[in-house]
């Protein structure tokens, strides 16, 4: 198998973690300077550095991009403790998490709670859980998918609206975490609220990203918006283009109704179908 790595390689880390920054910042809608503050923010320079600091080698393989692998024994991979989950035995990259843990402690200091409700998701999690909607054991919106769709892209369509293909899923990464609620209303009012507010305003600088947001002209294909799932940039972004480089929508397969996967495009539609601020 060949894999074009060659791109990435040459990306010294220090300017992957520039672009993951750049990338992750709301366009400005104005030009005016801040005004002035009371509150010193840290200089971006120390941010990059701090990051920089904690990333690990960039994985190249496609094996590890597809999730087939076990979190609990890959070096890079950590537990996630009590404090921050409230699921047991859930794990990210080691420098996923780290940057996760400051970003718990700055959003604590403005009185919000984050908790991870899912991590790391190898091929054989993601393959459980996409078998159980395609053969019914687990309802999809209230739907029993082989009796109510019997057409396979349908189907597989159906569940691809929240959930992904074994092999294609960056919960594979160990780079995204699903945060609070898996549900769009809980962050339309009261704590949800402030909680996405501060997200989105706060994320970039520990190097998170909002990848499935609202469709639309400026990310027409993919899941739908997720406002609970975020992603470590600095190495999500290179997995990205590793995938753009050396995945086919073909190589994905190994599960009930994988045949659906060229058809669909689940490569050009759904892995690289994400808001282009964390491309
Ligand atoms: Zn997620």
């Amino acid at each position: 198998m060949t894999i074009n790595t060659n791109a990435m390689k040459k990306l010294p880390i220090a300017l992957l973690v520039v672009m993951a920054l750049s990338a992750c910042e709301t366009p400005a809608t104005d030009t005016a300077p801040a005004p002035p503050s009371e509150v010193t923010e840290a200089p971006k320079e120390d941010t990059q550095d701090w990051l920089s600091s904690i990333l690990q080698p960039i994985p190249t393989d496609i094996s590890y991009l597809m999730g087939q692998f076990n979190p609990a024994t890959h070096p890079d991979f950590t537990p996630i403790a009590n404090t921050y989950t409230t699921k047991s035995n859930i794990y990210l990259r080691k420098d996923a998490y780290e940057a996760f843990k400051r970003m718990y402690r700055e959003a604590g200091n403005a009185g919000i709670v984050l908790k991870i409700v899912s991590a790391t998701r190898n091929f054989d999690a993601q393959k459980l859980i996409w078998e159980e909607k395609w053969t019914g054991k687990r309802q999809v919106d209230g739907e029993y998918l082989p009796v109510e769709v019997t057409d396979a892209e349908d189907r597989a369509r159906k569940i691809l609206r929240y959930s992904s293909m074994p092999g294609s899923s960056r919960h594979h990464w160990g780079t995204d975490i699903d945060l609070n609620a898996l549900n769009n209303d809980f962050f339309a009012a009261g704590e949800g609220l402030t909680m996405y507010n501060w997200m989105t305003n706060n994320a970039h600088k520990f190097g998170f990203c909002q990848p499935y947001t609202t469709k639309g002209s400026e990310r027409p294909n993919g899941y739908e918006e997720e406002k609970w799932h975020w992603s470590f940039i600095p190495i999500a972004k290179p997995l990205t283009d590793l995938a753009k480089d050396s995945l086919s929508n073909e190589k994905i397969e190994g599960f009930l109704g994988h045949e659906t996967a060229v058809s669909i495009g689940i490569l050009e539609n759904y892995i690289l179908g994400v808001n282009p601020n964390c491309l």
